[in-house]
C-alpha cells in the first residue's frame, strides 16, 4: 500500500502513470522501480525534489 513518506497519509490521488498526489501535504509522488520519489510544486510551477528529506528505507515501496 502506497503512503506518503512525508505525512504517512494514504489519501493519494493518481495523476498519471506511477504518479500520485498527496492531498494531505500537497506533494507529488512518483514511483520507479520500487522507490518513491517526492517532489514539491513551487509557486512558479517548477518541481523541486524532496528526496533528500527521507531515508532510502522511507522511500522504498513496501509490498
Ligand atoms: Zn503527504
Amino acid at each position: 500500500m502506497l503512503k506518503c513518506p512525508n505525512c504517512q497519509s494514504k489519501d493519494l490521488g493518481k495523476i498519471g502513470v506511477n504518479q500520485y498526489y498527496c492531498w494531505n501535504c500537497f506533494i507529488e509522488l512518483s514511483v520507479h522501480k520500487g522507490m518513491i520519489y517526492t517532489h514539491q510544486v513551487e509557486e512558479d510551477g517548477t518541481l523541486s525534489s524532496l528526496d533528500d528529506l527521507f531515508s532510502e528505507q522511507e522511500r522504498t515501496l513496501s509490498s
